[in-house]
């Protein structure tokens, strides 16, 4: 079962509690986790368990990225909110960051997010290529 991970920053949780209404059917038999409010509003909109992490400025942006790094997470929906500052900023670079560094798909508007859903390979179980770090982890080994 696909993983999808959702984030709205507040002045873009209206537009994605939109677009996940409109696709309920694609995310009924996803596994949700989203960052806390995120979730709450994503859960009550869709009436679908959602695991709600903490919210984004309190950890839960850095949660999203940790379960990235262990390959939990296979496509990020973050709508992020380019006319807003955040308090949490650096956490959100730090997310879109991580998910570039394990080739996930991201969707930070809704224009990509309906690309990505509307993808064939969506349906042929696309596979994403796992990077392979291993000559930055074995950099400092004796040989
Ligand atoms: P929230 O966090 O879902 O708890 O509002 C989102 C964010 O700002 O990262």
């Amino acid at each position: 079962m696909k993983t999808i991970a959702l984030v709205a920053h507040d002045g873009k949780k209206k537009a994605l509690l939109s677009w996940v209404s409109a696709h309920k059917a694609f995310f009924a038999d996803k596994q949700l986790v989203a960052t806390g409010t995120t979730g709450k509003l994503v859960s009550d909109a869709l009436q679908q368990d959602v695991m709600c992490l903490a919210s984004g400025p309190l950890g839960g942006d850095q949660q999203i990225g940790a379960l990235i790094a262990e390959q939990k997470i296979d496509w990020l929906v973050f709508f992020w909110d380019p006319l807003s500052s955040q308090p949490h900023d650096p956490d959100v670079k730090a997310l879109i960051r991580l998910a570039v560094v394990w080739n996930i798909p991201v969707a930070c508007n809704q224009a990509t997010a309906d690309f990505i859903i509307h993808s064939s390979l969506y349906q042929q179980n696309y596979q994403r290529d796992v990077p392979d770090f291993s000559l930055h982890t074995t950099r400092f080994d004796r040989t």
